[in-house]
């Protein structure tokens, strides 16, 4: 399925500074008991073989519910020649240490970060202070392990990390791995490898790049990279779930979401896979996570969770889609052992929602939540967006009538159905068709907020919303270019006023990136990449 590295590369690592890989207690120690808690763990002895540390930027009980991260540490791991070991962020002051063998990152040929957030890059600085490392890739050298990083807010624009990295992936880390994999680990200089990478479809090297297109590069066949669980893990967000990822990309084409555009096209994993790793995973836990965009698409749906209910295991669903919301579906949900769901309306007017071109009505709206009310689920969670573009304050109201109406139609039932709305700002995602259009200001953010606490609340209705500042801080991130990275080296740690100076300091005109609208001819930072599902 991969690329092997050839023997010369072996004797080429022979040079690599090497310690004893520590006893398991050891780790133990320094990893604060989390690999005693694990199953699946990959300790493998680093002799000759060419050693990643996998950093996920932010704390392990947040990184080990990542499919992606599982699926690198697998994936590298397969690999004869070389070894992954994990690194999480915790920012506890204690020293930044591999899980596996407790190894400091000066000892790794190579750091792979894995981002799935923007603001996770707010961390950066951070992470390679304690690493001790500098953070900038021109001021390092041969003695430096290279930085490479991928994830989807990275596919889709590169530019405010990429003076921090040697190289970073565009597209799935499954079809670009295996080519940049021999080239790491050739027996030449640090410059002589950059260049190499250059020349790799769907890799970025900022250092060298002459302007020409980057094409994402995305897996044809999904069912020969099952992605899975790989190490189990109580101390983790999903850790009474063995994930399993369903689908990637999307049917829909929402004009505000990432998904559709970096994920593209709609692929899925067959029955026959997805019910083989639910078998396996079985034997770790008792309920299994399917995880996608939009999990009630899978053609099979039915088959697939009837199929796990067979097997005897529970599962949940990370999406679905209201359009498509079968009563059955909803039955095998409440017989897998689910309590609660979410739908996504995204808007509450029809206008707002052909102009996000979410593709359904209120009649579909009203329907799915009728089914809902018939099954004994305890909590519907409905998502809204704030601040869209052309949103006005009668389309709020429009919410407000919308929820008020299916909290009804839950009352009517007499199941004790709960019904939240979780509300977040409507961030322009760089790829997207909204990529050019700005924020909503903070100000309007705020009183719509307030506007729907103070509607809803009172009818028992929960309105949590995500923070406007915040959302504007990673609108930043999201259309930023190359002037950003000054900002994220000035972060001494994450906070709303740490982010305020580091933007004086730079000097960055922020509300360029987040609050205005860019011309049809405007150059975009992330021009030279391009989504478009080539192969
Ligand atoms: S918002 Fe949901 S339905 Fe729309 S494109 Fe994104 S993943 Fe698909």
């Amino acid at each position: 399925m991969y690329l092997r590295l050839s023997c010369c590369n072996i004797k080429a690592m022979a040079g690599k500074k090497e310690r004893p890989t520590p006893s398991q207690s050891r780790a133990d120690y320094f990893s604060g008991g989390k690999l005693a808690g694990e199953e699946g763990t990959i300790i493998k002895d680093w002799g000759g073989r060419y050693p990643f540390a996998l950093i996920y930027p932010n704390e392990y009980s947040v990184g080990m519910s990542n499919l992606g991260v599982q699926a690198i540490y697998k994936m590298l791991n397969s690999e004869s020649d070389a070894v992954c070991e994990r690194v999480f962020w915790e920012n506890d002051g204690k020293p930044f240490l591999s899980l596996e063998s407790s190894r400091p990152m000066m000892d790794y040929a190579c750091l792979a970060f894995s981002f799935s957030y923007e603001l996770d890059y707010l961390n950066l600085a951070n992470i390679m202070r304690a690493a001790g490392i500098p953070l900038y890739s021109c001021e390092r050298d041969e003695s430096h392990p290279l930085l490479i990083a991928g994830g989807p807010c990275i596919t889709a624009n590169p530019m405010p990390i990429s003076p921090f990295f040697d190289a970073l992936c565009i597209g799935e880390a499954e079809v670009i791995l295996p080519s940049v994999l021999p080239i790491l680990v050739m027996d030449s200089s640090r410059e002589d490898k950059l260049r190499q990478l250059l020349g790799l479809p769907g890799v970025y090297v900022s250092a060298f790049h002459d302007g020409h297109k980057i094409t994402r590069r995305w897996t044809a066949i999904l069912d020969d990279f099952p992605t899975h669980s790989v190490v189990l893990t109580r101390n983790t967000e999903l850790g009474d779930l063995y994930l399993i990822e369903v689908e990637r990309g999307c049917s829909a084409a929402c004009s505000f979401c990432l998904v559709s555009r970096a994920f593209c096209p709609l692929r899925f994993h067959s029955l026959e896979s997805l019910l083989k790793q639910a078998r396996e995973g079985l034997q770790y836990r008792k309920r299994i996570g399917l995880v996608g965009p939009v999990v009630t698409d899978h053609p099979e749906i039915e088959g697939l969770l009837s199929g796990i209910l067979d097997i005897g295991a529970g599962f949940s669903l990370s999406s679905l889609r209201l359009k498509k919301l079968s009563p059955r579906v909803l039955e095998l949900m409440i017989a897998g052992g689910a309590h609660s769901l979410a739908l996504a309306p995204e808007a509450g007017s029809e206008r707002l929602r052909k102009s996000i071109r979410k593709g359904f009505t209120e009649d579909d709206i009203m329907q799915a939540v009728g089914r809902v009310a018939e099954q004994p689920f305890k909590q519907l969670k409905l998502y809204f967006m704030l601040g869209l573009p052309t949103e006005t304050d009668e389309d709020i109201e429009e919410i407000i009538t919308l929820s008020l109406k299916c909290q009804t139609l839950l009352d009517k039932s007499q199941k004790g159905c709960r019904l939240t709305l979780n509300v977040a700002p409507f961030v322009p995602k760089a790829g997207t068709p909204f990529q050019r259009l700005g924020m909503a200001d903070m100000a309007t953010l705020e009183n719509r907020i307030t506007r729907l606490k103070d509607c809803l609340s009172g009818e028992g209705i929960e309105v949590k919303a995500e923070s406007p500042e915040w959302s504007h801080v990673q609108a930043a991130l999201s259309r930023g270019d190359a002037d950003m990275a000054a900002v994220l080296a000035e972060m001494d740690k994450v906070s709303l006023a740490a982010w305020r100076r580091a933007v004086k300091k730079a000097g960055i005109n922020l509300d360029h990136f987040v609050l205005e609208n860019w011309g049809r001819n405007a150059k975009l930072p992330w021009d030279m990449v391009d989504l478009s599902p080539r192969e």
